[in-house]
């Protein structure tokens, strides 16, 4: 019998009483599929090889890798992760963690139907925003609000219903890129509204913008700098002055808040980063900001601002493209409504929680960890609990350092710290962290549960 022969056909392995259980539980073209896909291996391995491997030598280890296979087919990639990089709104680890109340509104929202768009006392159809809107301005001040997908979107709604066809006044310095492909150049052409960029990288004076507006001028836009800095000779024109000068000209101002505080970070010890509020107050027409940066909910971009100007955003096309699903808006609402109780908000705002933990909670939680690594890796490491310095994330105050406290990992052996980095990735819930200093860093601060992370070093 040639090797090949030796391959099973698909209709003898589905004939097995195993098989036959796995077409059950499984249905029969998920089952087939998977078996092809495997004989199709073992032929190709065999033409490599010029032997049979060793699974397809008994049926029992074929129906056990189906079923592992069928198992796997199932398992979400969009894996969890500890993150111990020490930035608390990491990006590319999926920004802020939801709070409780948040979870528990979007879960409802998920498993029931909603009065999404339905106002149940007046038995008539309600808009979407509306539950928000209302919040939004009791906490901000502002006239009313609008909801999109993210900030990136919230920009986008706000040049093309304003600005298209039209000139907007902005910063050399202001005309920021953003990860992940969000320029303020390009979304302004997307938009179809032309850039007409005033003073130099370093300084822009009020003279500058005054120079540049004309008959076709849409607006004027401040886009907060978030991700860099500039330092040294330097000069912008605050929103204030901008205001004053629009109202000379009859021109709104629009501000790309970025993270959008709605607090003041420094009652918590924490680095300044302009409000909501304080925009609005300096007369602003519209603020726009994230729902997943410091606000700490879901990825959203909301625009708080006067009362005709969103009214004119709601009722433009792109809106009901870019407009939020009930599990977002259940979220975000739960999110909100933790900041009418502004004392309960470090306890029950999960990001703020992380931002505002003590330094000795911290070193508490470093003493447990060390314990287990230390038990864990004996004594080929050197575990010691050092000084850190933690960052916000997502672009709010890029330079500035919150004090935290981080388990270090070294070794005089070189090839041991990455053969350890690559077994934190392979765990089952990987552990993300810096190397710095030929050290491996576990910062306590971005950490969301150390629970859990005890119980995965487990298995390091
Ligand atoms: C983060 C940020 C954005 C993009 O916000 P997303 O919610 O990620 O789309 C836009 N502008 C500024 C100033 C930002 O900081």
């Amino acid at each position: 019998m040639s090797l090949y022969q030796q391959l099973p056909s698909i209709d003898k392995l589905l004939k097995t009483t195993e098989g036959a259980e796995l077409v059950t539980q499984f249905g029969h073209t998920a089952v087939v599929n998977v078996c092809r896909s495997l004989i199709e291996q073992g032929r190709k391995a065999i033409k490599r090889d010029q032997q049979l491997p060793q699974i397809f030598t008994d049926v029992q280890h074929i129906i056990n890798e189906i079923r592992h296979k069928l198992i796997q087919q199932q398992q979400v990639n969009i894996q969890s992760v500890h993150n111990l990089t020490g930035t608390v709104l990491h990006t590319n680890l999926g920004r802020a963690l939801w709070a409780e109340a948040a979870q528990h509104a979007a879960l409802t929202a998920m498993q029931q139907n909603v009065a999404l768009e339905y106002d149940l006392h007046a038995g008539e159809r309600n808009h979407r925003d509306n539950y928000i809107s209302g919040l939004l301005c009791q906490l901000t001040g502002a006239e009313a609000a609008c909801v999109v997908n993210n900030n990136a979107a919230a920009v986008l709604l706000m040049l093309a219903t304003f600005a298209q066809g039209k000139e907007v006044i902005i910063s050399r310095g202001e005309l920021i890129e953003i990860g992940g492909a969000f320029r303020i150049p390009d979304i302004m052409q997307q938009a179809g509204c032309k850039l007409v960029e005033v003073g130099t990288t370093n300084r822009t004076h009020l003279s500058d913008y005054r120079n540049a507006i004309n008959e076709n001028t849409a607006f004027l836009m401040k886009v907060h700098s978030s991700n860099y800095q500039i330092c040294g000779f330097t000069k912008s024109v605050s929103e204030q002055e901008l205001v004053e000068l629009g109202k000379e000209f009859n021109l709104p101002v629009i501000t790309d808040l970025g993270s959008g505080a709605l607090i003041d970070l420094t009652q918590y010890g924490l680095p300044a980063e302009p409000t909501v509020q304080e925009k609005w107050e300096q007369g602003v027409n519209l603020i726009s900001f994230s729902g997943d940066k410091l606000l700490g909910g879901p990825q959203a971009g909301i625009i708080v601002g006067k009362k005709a100007w969103i009214e004119r955003l709601q009722s433009h096309p792109l809106k009901r493209a870019l407009r939020c699903d009930k599990v977002i808006l259940a979220g975000l609402e739960a999110t909100l409504r933790l900041y009418l109780q502004p004392e309960k908000l470090s306890e029950k705002l999960t990001a703020l929680y992380l931002l505002t933990q003590p330094i000795n909670e911290l070193l508490a939680k470093a003493e447990k960890l060390k314990t287990a690594l230390h038990d864990k890796l004996g004594n080929d490491y050197i575990v010691k609990i050092e000084e850190s310095s933690a960052q916000i994330g997502s672009g709010s105050q890029p330079l500035a350092i919150i004090p935290s406290v981080a388990v270090t990992l070294s070794t005089e052996m070189s090839g041991k710290l990455t053969a350890l980095l690559n077994h934190f990735k392979r765990l089952p819930q990987p552990i993300i962290c810096r190397v710095e200093k030929e050290k491996i860093w576990l910062d306590l601060r971005s950490l969301a549960s150390l629970e859990r992370l005890l119980d995965t070093l487990k298995q390091l």
